[in-house]
Parts: structure tokens; sequence; C-alpha cells
């Protein structure tokens, strides 16, 4: 399987070349030559096969001979090695849970996914790699959980001082070893305005070798399609395919979701759950792209203005505008109603949304107002991890999970910096060597 760059058509890679480049020249976007076809019978069988062997055989022709299949076995293997499970939250409405995993995120299946293919390509590779990531919160955590003792890859990420929550920042910071955070007195804009300074260093990159595990990459991008497969598998009603809602700021995972049912995967329609970062919604409406700042809002890891996978959405629809709004439509849902809805869904369902699923849910249930049938939400974090916006709605402190328990224990290590790129410069420089 070739990748092509959306910018540029003729510039072609393989999996391995687009995963270690994370983008194309111009910045443009990798995208697959072709998008393979799931057989009827394999959709039809889904029950009978594990999680595992889902994951590697939709993952097969996207890596092609980059990777040999014993080793991509194992690496799908340990992808998901969590739970996904679908739980009934009201007579028709399912929570496709997507939280079980180390850092509490989905955003942990493509991290562990893109680290373990790293590794692998770093395996022979007498240089090694510097993965380099600013992060507002969730990214770092799954990106330093993912990578944390991968052999020939070291990870410097960088996050604004005092502007993330205490459990995301005891995820960044906490693990050390080939993990280096950076603690930048400033804000994510500055975070990420040094990190693009380092890409475009062409001194710094010939000296060491940079990538980035963006959302954007490949491997952090396809993955996600797991997600949808296992909802299928878990899904009752196999002649009622469901509609899906997804809480979206980037555009990464719904995209996923869209190959997948290119694929034929069985979706009666897509839901992209936005907050009030409605760029998509006011696109789906007016036929106008009007990209625009990023307005902060409770469900922050979807305060995205100008979506960086959406490009790659129109790519699957051939940039037709009806095919696209036939199965995909767009709501954007106000943090007033989001705190309402996970107030209502804990009083009468007795179930705790955090506030990307809430958006996600009450997409879903609007919709099935009009349409009536059943659907499935992604809840996209654990409600632990905004518990400063979910508490004081319900009223109760939610049990701390293990998996964050143990991390109170451990110190936090950091170096502290400004946001002046000769620091991080030398910093990087020194930790290559
Ligand atoms: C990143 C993230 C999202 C948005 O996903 P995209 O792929 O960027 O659309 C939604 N919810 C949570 C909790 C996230 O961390």
């Amino acid at each position: 399987m070739l990748y092509y760059n959306i910018n540029k058509p003729s510039e072609k890679a393989d999996f391995r070349t687009a995963t270690l480049q994370g983008l194309g020249s111009d910045k443009g976007l990798y995208f697959p030559e072709q998008i393979p076809v799931f057989s009827k019978d394999w959709i039809g069988r889904m029950e009978e096969y594990a999680d595992e062997e889902i994951a590697f055989s939709v993952l097969r022709p996207y890596v092609g001979d980059s990777i040999p299949e014993d080793v991509l076995r194992n690496i799908a293997a340990e992808t998901i090695s969590f739970d996904i499970p679908l739980v009934p939250v009201t007579e028709n409405i399912f929570s496709l849970e997507l939280f079980h995993g180390p850092t509490l995120a989905f955003k942990d299946v493509g991290a562990r996914f893109m680290s373990r293919c790293l590794g692998y390509f770093m395996k022979d590779n007498s240089r090694p790699v510097t993965v380099l990531v600013a992060t507002s919160g969730d990214t770092g955590g799954a990106v330093a959980n993912g990578f944390f003792n991968v052999e020939g890859v070291r990870v410097v990420i960088l996050y604004p001082s005092g502007k993330v929550s205490s459990v995301q920042e005891m995820q960044l910071t906490t693990l050390g070893n080939n993990i280096t955070a950076l603690e930048v007195e400033g804000s994510f804009d500055d975070c990420q305005t040094l990190v693009k300074q380092a890409f475009s260093d062409r001194e710094l990159n010939k000296r060491i070798f940079l990538t980035s595990a963006n959302s954007i990459n490949v491997a952090r991008w396809l993955p996600q399609q797991i997600y949808y497969l296992l909802a299928w598998k878990q899904w009752k009603d196999k002649s009622r395919p469901p509609v899906i809602s997804v809480p979206s700021g980037n555009f990464g995972n719904i995209c996923a979701g869209l190959l997948a049912f290119h694929s034929g995967l069985p979706v009666k329609h897509f839901i992209a759950a936005c907050n009030a970062n409605s760029v998509i919604p006011d696109f789906l409406t007016t036929g106008e792209y009007k990209s625009a700042k990023a307005k902060t809002t409770l469900s922050n890891a979807m305060d995205v203005g100008n979506p960086s996978n959406f490009v790659r959405i129109l790519e699957l629809f051939n940039h037709q505008f009806l095919p696209l709004k036939e199965v995909m439509s767009s709501e954007s849902i106000s943090d007033e109603a989001t705190i309402d809805t996970i107030r209502a869904t804990f009083q009468n369902s007795h179930y705790l949304l955090d506030p990307h699923g809430a958006v996600g849910y009450l997409a879903l249930k609007h919709f099935l107002q009009i349409h009536p049938g059943a659907g499935i939400f992604l809840e996209t974090a654990h409600p632990v991890k905004f518990s400063a916006v979910v508490e004081p709605v319900i009223g109760e402190k939610i049990p701390t999970p293990e998996s964050i328990s143990g991390l109170l224990y451990r110190n936090k290590q950091t170096v502290l910096m400004q946001p002046d790129y000769e620091s991080l410069k030398n910093l990087l420089l020194l930790s290559s060597q």
C-alpha cells in the first residue's frame, strides 16, 4: 500500500516512510492510495473473531510490507490490550467506552500503535529518533505512556506550565527514563510555536532525527478504525446498523470511522459532535468552509478552530458535498447543554459522562428524535480526567481508578523553561547525546 500527499499527489510513500516523516512536503497529509474492502463474510462473522484478530486484519493492508506479519500481530494485540465495551445507557443509546487504556483516553490506541511501529522501524538504527510533541493535555500523556521504554526512541514533550489538569500533568511527568517533560512558562500556542521552529530548523534536523507524534500521522490515525469494528462486533441487531456519534475536534477519529465505512462497515449515519467550535457544523449547513480561532470550552480536547483531518474526509468523498452530507451530519453543543446532559444522564440513567462524551450523547439524542432508531456515541475520556467539571455537577466525588492512584506517589520530573527557542534547541542537542 502506498500513500499519496494530498497537497501533491505525485509524491508517494510507503507506510514506513509516511510514519517516520509524519507529513509530506508542503505540510500535506498522507492518504491511502486504495481503500481496502472488507468481505461481506468477514463483516457478517465479526462476533466469531478475537479483538486482536480484528485489529490485525484491519491494519494489515495499510501496513503492507513495512512490518512482517508476526510482528504486526503482536503490535496489534498490544495496541488494544484493554477492554472497549459497548454499554447500554438508555433503551436505544449505547456508549462505546474508549477510556479503559493506560491514560484513560482514546488516544492511547493511536499512541500505542505508532510507538510500537516506530520502535520496530528504529530497531536496527544506530541513530535514535526523537519524538517531539506539544500538548494541551491528553496527547502528551498518551504519547508518553505509549513510548515509555521503547528502545531507540526518546520523547520530548512540551506543555504549558499550570495549564493542564493535575491528572494530565502526572501522566506526562512521572515516567522518566526515555520521556522528558519540558514545562514551558507560557501558553500551549508557545509550545506549538517552539515545536514548529524545531521541525523547520535545518541544522538541528541534520544533527538529530526528529519526528512528530501528531494526530495526523498515519500510524496514529489508521488504528482508530478498530473502535468502529469492535462496536459492530458487539452490536446486537445486525439488521439495523447503528448511528454513530463521535465527539470531534481534529476529526481524526471520525475520519477513521468513515474510512472503515468506505471499506464496507455497516453504519447508518455518522454524527460529528462538536462543542462551540463549529467550523464543520457551519460548513455542512452553508457549504462554506470558514476556519476560526479555537474557543475554550469544557470539552477542551475538542477546542480546535481548523480541524487538520477534515481534508482527509473531503478526499474520502472526492470533495463531493452532497454524498458527504448524506453520510455525516454535525451539530455544535454548548457548554450549558453539556453540563445539563451530564447531570440529567447521571440522574436518569445512572451513567456518568465526561464533557466530551456528553457532547456526543446529546448530538445523538437529537438525531434520534428526528430519525427514530438506535445508536452509539463514543465515550472518549474517563470522567475522572475532568473531575473539576464533572464533580460539582453531580455533587459527588468520582472514585480514583487504579491506573491513576499509582501516579500519586511518583515524583514529578520536569525541566522548567522559558518559551525561548535557543533553550529548546540546546536541550534537544544535549538529550540526544
Ligand atoms: C482528542 C480528543 C477528542 C477529539 O478527537 P479528534 O480525533 O481530534 O476529533 C475527543 N475527546 C477526547 C477526550 C480527546 O482527547
